[in-house]
């Protein structure tokens, strides 16, 4: 049994969608050319949902409200449209192996999947705990968080202990998205994890200062530089979470935010791998030229970084790749050239909202009052500066316009003569730096077919903003 396709994304997650559109977009007919396997059950949606306002404890939304590519103010992606476009979906199939020579993939039912160009899409997997040597995870009261099954059960088990303890275990965007969810949702939260300060591979200890205050005003408490080493279960439930000090935790639940890896393993040994990823070149080719790879999966030259690979498990990302990756395929006159791609990462915690642009690499100059909060919303941030250069830059609370001036302030590499200098001008330092400068077409939406939405799209994306806050970052991001 078997089919063929010209096209085949394999992974039915953010970069899918986005792909998936681009295609229609740019091929007109994609009728029976294009195939998205995915092991999921749904049509491709925006996984970032799930942290946020799928977990509110009010009017939350459901699926089909957040599918691709509402995250982007673009058009709501249903099962419905892959058929009127033709696209076959293969949804709740699971591909157990892949031949890059035969150009083939062997599904879970036994089927085998032809292609002439594979774009792989398989995303990043959430790491259980059993990987850092501590057992037992896998029971009824402990939630990870990559997809909607997780974020059912996550629903599910929050219901079942209304104020109750919960331990969240990892201080990374997992965690403290979760946490917040957690105290909204009126749960007693530890969180415990192995650095000094939360969000270690973004925030300085200084920026972790002022939302681990805020989160402790929130009731939130604290065990860092700590380790989960077992769990005590009782009848299929963990009852209490042990720590590498003997520190017994009891918890009614528990949530795991340890990492994510990406989803490489059909791949290996056939393609070549970097960062822990596919490494692809700046069309999103791997080593193989029948091959693409997008999205977490993918480990690719980021040219505002001197061309160093990097493999980038954010959002943005995901969806900027995949479009990329879809120009070039589609290129006939070759004209594409390579990703130019500013890295962008962002996170909403209780009614606080962060945006991050570049690389955390070099001096930290932070800027805005960092004192947490006396009611005032607060709006502090941090460049990062590197040969006198600034290379990265953080900012809470900002404004569309402001969020744009850091951008456009790292996207330009703004010189930076006098740092002290800069930390006391601030954030005016970007937005006067960047006065009449734009940014790079790359770091906009790319399509002047946001115009075109369609009229239903556009009032599903209001009810859906109205729904929830999470639309407010991408709302920003469509804007710059
Ligand atoms: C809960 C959560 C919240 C997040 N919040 C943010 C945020 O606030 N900001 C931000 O910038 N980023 C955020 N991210 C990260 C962002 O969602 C990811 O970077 C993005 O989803 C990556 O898209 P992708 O298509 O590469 O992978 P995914 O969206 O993970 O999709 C991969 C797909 O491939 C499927 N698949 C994998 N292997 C196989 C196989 N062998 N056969 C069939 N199907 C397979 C998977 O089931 C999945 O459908 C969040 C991620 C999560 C999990």
């Amino acid at each position: 049994m078997g089919r063929a396709f010209v096209y085949v994304i394999l992974g039915g997650g953010v970069a899918a969608g986005y792909a998936a559109l681009e295609f229609v977009r740019r091929s007109g007919d994609s009728r029976d050319k294009l195939c998205i396997i995915s092991d999921e059950q749904v049509a491709p949606y925006e996984r970032p949902a799930l942290s946020k306002g799928f977990l509110l404890p009010q009017g939350a939304p459901r699926l089909p409200e957040f599918h691709t590519c509402v995250g982007a103010n673009d058009e709501l992606l249903t099962k419905e449209w892959y058929s009127e476009h033709g696209i076959v979906l293969v949804l709740g199939t699971r591909v157990i192996s892949a031949d890059v020579r035969r150009k083939t993939l062997l599904t879970s039912s036994g089927e085998t999947i032809s292609y002439k160009t594979l774009i792989v899409a398989t995303g990043a997997r959430a790491l259980k705990l059993e990987e850092f040597g501590a057992s037992s995870s896998d029971v009824r009261n402990v939630c990870y968080l990559r997809n909607l099954g997780d974020a059912d059960k996550l629903v599910d088990v929050m219901g079942s202990c209304p104020c109750g303890k919960a331990v969240v275990v990892g201080g990374g965007y997992i965690g403290m998205e979760c946490a917040a969810a957690l105290v909204t949702n009126k749960i007693n939260v530890t969180m415990v994890f192995p650095g000094k300060h939360c969000m270690n591979r973004i925030f300085t200890p200084k920026i972790a200062e002022f939302y681990e205050s805020y989160y402790t005003s929130k009731g939130v408490i604290f065990v860092k530089e700590a380790s989960v080493t077992s769990m005590e279960i009782s009848a299929g439930k963990v009852t209490a979470v042990m720590l590498g000090d003997c520190t017994r935790l009891p918890a009614d639940m528990v949530v795991v935010g340890v990492g994510a890896r990406a989803n490489t393993g059909l791949f290996e040994g056939q393609l070549i791998m970097e960062k822990g990823g596919i490494n692809v070149n700046g069309q999103m080719q791997a080593s193989d030229a029948s091959v693409y790879a997008v999205g977490d999966v993918a480990a690719f030259p980021v040219k505002l970084f001197g061309g160093n690979v990097r493999r980038l498990e954010h959002v943005d990302c995901a969806r900027r790749t995949a479009r990329h990756a879809v120009a070039a395929i589609l290129d006939a006159t070759g004209s594409v050239g390579d990703i130019d791609y500013l890295p962008f990462f962002y996170s909403r915690l209780f009614s606080l909202s962060w945006q991050f642009y570049g690389d955390n690499a070099g001096e930290a100059v932070h800027f805005g009052d960092l004192a947490p909060g006396d009611g005032a919303a607060p709006k502090f941030g941090a460049y990062w500066v590197r040969e006198g250069r600034i290379v990265g830059a953080f900012l809470e609370g900002g404004s569309r316009q402001e969020n744009e001036s850091i951008a456009a302030t790292v996207r330009h590499g703004a010189a930076v003569p006098d740092v002290p200098e800069l930390g006391r001008r601030g954030l005016a330092f970007a937005t006067q730096a960047t006065g009449n400068t734009k940014l790079a077409a790359g770091d906009k939406p790319t399509c002047a077919w946001h115009a075109t939405v369609v009229v239903a799209a556009a009032v599903s994306i209001a009810v859906f903003a109205c729904w929830f806050g999470w639309m407010a970052s991408y709302v920003l991001k469509r804007d710059l």
